[in-house]
């Protein structure tokens, strides 16, 4: 593709309605209307208070935390640790615009490139629904879904699917399709044997497919619908699925989510499915048995709080706790229901209905009270003072643990040790003072590692030509107006530092193809390292606070010329004397006119 075509096809995916910065960004997260912007709780670093702003008429976004920034495109590059042809290609898929762009070191086989597991996702998802909808191969998998009372409806709206019972149909079916082995086996669609043939991964299961906030699928789960010991498989840890980090049906709930402000966490696929047929459109899926911080922080970028359906029995309350010190170490709200009889809430709805469950879960208690209701139930029936201590000292030894592996900022901490200060009948000192010496001293400052890219600090280069080179890039992205003065000061090829380079190159080519007509967000789509991107929204910022447009890039320029003619003179003095003359003769009009603002004590040897 050549760059007239990748130019064009760039700019028709940026503007794709769909692609709207607000619309991408708030599918990750919960996006607030504040005046002309929107803010939410930053994904680049642990995040309290709302850092990140969404400018929806410039199309970018900015951390004022981290720092990090940029346009529509480095948000999903760091987001989702995609290279920038490879967002534009998952932005192109969104819009529904086919992108063939593909960089050689990008071969179409590559292993690990997102965009090509999400294809086959894609492919495999068509094949798993197939084979569902079989007359005769999928009336196991349909017999299962009608004992649960799973109707066509419901079925077709989670897309399930079936995986027939043969050793390596699906794997036959993917070769034909022209998938390559790698990635099959990467997908998690086969497994290869012993003998090195592959088996299908998924052999005689009901598939679950597993869709992130975006709408892809990223994963399946598979149920059993013979006697495999494994009840469940999933899809393996690759470049676009990581278990710990994914919430099933997020993609469905996440509006009712952020409405009822919390989220009903329950264990199993068709726990979910159901609740939301029953009008419980706020309910989500661990995958897998505890829930992990992972997945309480991509809930939390929707609600701060979460209600977990639990079943009423020791195991049930093991998981309370467990995620109870993940919902401290993530500063999430959590509160604990519990489902009766020993059903799991699909069951419990199917019996007892919707205003039973309704029951259950405004009845939510909070984990802490739970927890500590519990102790005190041990400590008072055995009485003695000393066991009563020692509870004590256990229970703030568990929220210390807590609050040291977390990123728990001072507010929810203040509001923390108050509720532990009215439960145990101690001081807010005193439970300061003993919550600090068991954490030894580690909660308050304790920040976790993001599980993004981490933001690099960008450094842009120190000479005075290169500062004076992006102080008119400054003053260019605020008021592009004043490229017209300064095209002919811009010679990006002679520029040392790589970035300035890149940046000014992007500048000349905008003002090419759009004269001063043209954006910080079209600069940004020039620009593929997110670092850079985050340097010049944070340029632009502190651009449109300093001002003085017009004489800053005046003595930008004069620095320029000055910084020539030295280098004029450099290249002169050994060769032609009269051109020597000459070039001293100019530097000196010019340090006449504009001595003040320059530094000539180069020109005064001669
Ligand atoms: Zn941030």
């Amino acid at each position: 593709m050549d760059n007239l075509s990748r130019d064009n096809l760039k700019e028709r995916i940026r503007n794709a309605p769909g692609n709207d910065i607000v619309s991408v960004i708030s599918e990750h997260l919960d996006l607030q209307r504040k005046g002309s912007t929107y803010v939410g709780l930053c994904p680049f670093h642990p995040d309290t208070h709302p850092s990140m702003s969404v400018n929806p008429n410039m199309q970018i976004f900015k951390c004022f935390a981290c720092g990090a920034g940029g346009d529509v495109f480095k948000f999903l590059q760091m987001r989702e640790n995609l290279t920038f042809p490879q967002a534009l290609e998952r932005l192109g898929l969104r819009a529904g615009i086919e992108v063939n762009f593909r960089p050689k070191r990008e071969p179409r086989t590559a292993a690990s490139d997102p965009n090509m597991l999400l294809r086959v996702n894609n492919w495999a998802q068509r094949y798993f629904r197939q084979k569902f909808l079989d007359k005769t191969l999928g009336e196991t998998a349909r017999e299962y879904c009608r004992q649960r009372e799973l109707g066509d409806e419901l079925i077709e709206q989670w897309g399930l699917g079936y995986c027939p019972d043969s050793w390596d149909d699906m794997s036959k079916a993917a070769m034909k399709a022209g998938i390559s082995e790698n990635l099959l086996i990467e997908s998690g669609i086969s497994v290869k044997t012993k003998n090195g043939t592959l088996m299908d991964n998924y052999k005689h299961r009901l598939i679950f497919p597993i869709i992130d906030t975006m709408g892809n699928y990223i994963g399946f789960g598979g149920r059993t619908l013979g006697d495999d010991k494994r009840k469940y498989v999933n899809s393996p840890a690759n470049a676009i699925f990581d278990k710990s980090n994914c919430v099933y049906g997020l993609d469905k709930a996440r509006h009712a989510v952020v409405r009822d402000k919390f989220a009903v966490l329950v264990e199993g696929y068709t726990d979910v499915i159901m609740s939301h047929h029953f009008g419980f459109d706020n309910v989500v899926a661990a995958l897998g048995t505890s829930v992990t911080d992972g997945q309480i922080r991509l809930i939390k970028r929707f609600a701060g709080q979460v209600v977990m359906l639990l079943d009423s029995d020791i195991a049930g309350r093991a998981a309370a706790d467990r995620a109870l010190s993940v919902c401290i170490r993530q500063g999430v709200d959590v509160k604990a229901a519990f489902v009766p009889d020993g059903k799991d809430p699909c069951e419990f709805l199917l019996s007892a209905g919707e205003d039973a469950m309704r029951d259950v879960i405004d009845g939510a208690v909070d984990v802490f009270d739970f927890k500590w209701r519990h102790l005190k139930e041990e400590i008072e029936a055995d009485g003695s003072t000393v066991e009563k201590h020692s509870s004590t000292v256990d229970f703030l030894r568990f929220v210390a643990e807590a609050l040291a592996a977390g990123s728990i900022d001072d507010i929810s901490r203040g509001l923390l040790v108050r509720r532990l200060a009215g439960l145990t009948g101690m001081s807010v000192e005193q439970i300061n003072t003993r919550l600090e010496r068991l954490s030894g001293n580690a909660g308050r400052n304790m920040v976790q590692a993001s599980e993004n890219r981490q933001v690099k600090s960008f450094k842009p280069g120190n000479s005075a030509m290169e500062k004076a080179v992006w102080e008119i890039v400054e003053v260019i992205i605020n008021a592009p107006s004043n490229i017209d003065s300064i095209r002919e000061y811009i010679e990006p090829g002679k520029l040392d530092d790589i970035y300035l380079k890149e940046v000014t190159a992007a500048l000349l080519k905008l003002y090419d193809a759009k004269g001063c007509d043209f954006t910080l967000a079209d600069l940004l789509a020039e620009i593929e390292e997110t670092e850079l991107a985050s340097f010049l929204v944070k340029l632009a910022d502190e651009g449109e606070k300093k001002q003085f447009y017009t004489e800053r890039i005046h003595s930008a320029v004069e620095l320029i010329k000055y910084n020539r003619k030295a280098e004029a003179i450099k290249s002169a003095q050994a060769s032609d004397s009269d051109q020597f003359m000459q070039a001293i003769k100019e530097l000196k009009d010019l340090h006449k006119s504009n001595g003040k603002n320059l530094r000539l004590d180069t020109l005064d040897k001669w």
